[in-house]
């Protein structure tokens, strides 16, 4: 009777039961995957910021579409081997939307700012091979000196696709893209919004049509998403330096949702090697702080672009992934070019809140 009531409190013990990505030893995450370094000398800082591509019908066969920011666009597979690279110049934030509509066909776009030429690149993604087409010509000049971020925004209320690009004097530009015959896409400015100065990185939460724009050294912004909203931004509260978790760069901003309005705002606080949470609703409460620490894999430091998805992709990552850049790429104690680090998003929000809630069958993109 005795042993049996051990086994019986050993069976509820919360430790024994806890799955492995429960069993945090310390606050910090460890990426269990990686993607082959990037083409760049080892010292170059070359890879910035990183795209999931979901295969809605194969999640298995999605992509992390990561930048070059000396060369290109390169795609990895979920084991992180390199699938295809498009030279296509200075490549330095990229983003990703679904069902644009060419001519009698919808295709899967990649995005980036291109620094070569100034311009918007805007590729046709191959759903098997991860190749790229380019669709922009180099014909979408920005009138921004230095194209810095990019995001894309797919609005639900009219299904209409915009990329947003910002530049290092604060301008952000928002683009109507349209495509022009078969093999091509155009684009005009609809609209310009202020920063006082450099911002980066960018997400645009397409449900709700909100568009979110770090400026690096002061802290997020948002500002409504459609062309003929009004231009004035909110402040999060507590996303610069007065949050003494926050050192500047704020760098790659990011979505995770759980359903149509909750979820988190993820931003990699540069200057600390962290990453910050925040409330998806308003008033857009800071939540924790995070970092992605040695295991098996090195950890990441000095983070530039930043993706996530709630969507379930494969055993590894079943609940979804957090996409990093790594500024310091090791091999065990040998420095290699830099590339991008894969977190199991079911330790990172057990990290955030033991209670949150995962949706690995929610699509937080507009697919009509
Ligand atoms: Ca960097
Ligand atoms: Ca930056
Ligand atoms: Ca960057
Ligand atoms: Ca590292």
């Amino acid at each position: 009777m005795a042993l049996l009531t051990i086994l019986g409190t050993s069976c509820g013990n919360d430790t024994e039961q806890s799955p492995e990505w429960k069993l945090l030893e310390t606050d910090t995450l460890q990426a269990t995957v990686e993607t082959e370094p990037v083409s760049a000398p080892v010292d170059e800082d070359a890879a910035d910021d990183p795209a999931l591509w979901i295969n809605f019908s194969s999640p298995a066969a999605s992509f992390v579409i990561g930048s070059n920011k000396k060369a290109g666009i390169h795609v990895y597979d979920l084991k992180g081997h390199e699938k295809a690279f498009a030279p296509i110049g200075d490549i330095n934030n990229v983003d990703v939307r679904y069902r644009f509509p060419m001519g009698d066909r919808t295709i899967d776009l990649v995005g980036g700012s291109n620094r070569s030429h100034n311009t918007l690149s805007l590729l046709e993604l191959h759903p098997v091979t991860g190749e790229l087409t380019q669709l922009d010509h180099d014909s979408l000049v920005s009138g921004v000196s230095e194209v810095y971020g990019f995001c894309f925004y797919h609005s639900k209320a009219t299904g209409q696709h915009y990329a947003f690009i910002n530049g290092k004097d604060g301008t952000i530009e928002q683009w109507k893209l349209e495509a022009a015959g078969d093999s091509a896409i155009t684009g005009s400015v609809v609209r310009t919004l202020t920063l006082d100065s450099q911002p980066e990185g960018m997400v645009a939460d397409d449900i709700n049509g909100i568009l979110f724009a770090g400026e690096e050294e002061r802290g997020i912004w948002k500002f409504p998403a459609e062309p003929g909203n009004s231009s004035e931004g909110a402040f999060i509260p507590n996303s610069g330096e007065e949050n003494p978790a926050i050192r500047f760069d704020i760098e790659g901003i990011t979505l995770y949702s759980q359903n149509d309005t909750s979820g988190y705002l993820i931003a990699s606080s540069q200057g600390n090697n962290s990453f910050a949470v925040f409330d998806r609703q308003e008033p857009h409460a800071y939540i924790t702080s995070f970092t992605i620490d040695p295991g098996k894999i090195d950890g990441a430091e000095e983070t530039d672009g930043i993706d996530i998805t709630n969507v379930g992709l494969n055993d590894t990552f079943p609940a979804g992934v957090f996409v990093v850049q790594d500024g310091f790429n090791y091999n065990g104690t040998k420095k290699v070019s830099q590339n991008f680090k894969l977190v199991d998003v079911r330790r990172m929000l057990y990290l955030v809140n033991p209670d949150a809630s995962l949706a690995p069958d929610y699509i937080p993109y507009n697919l009509d």
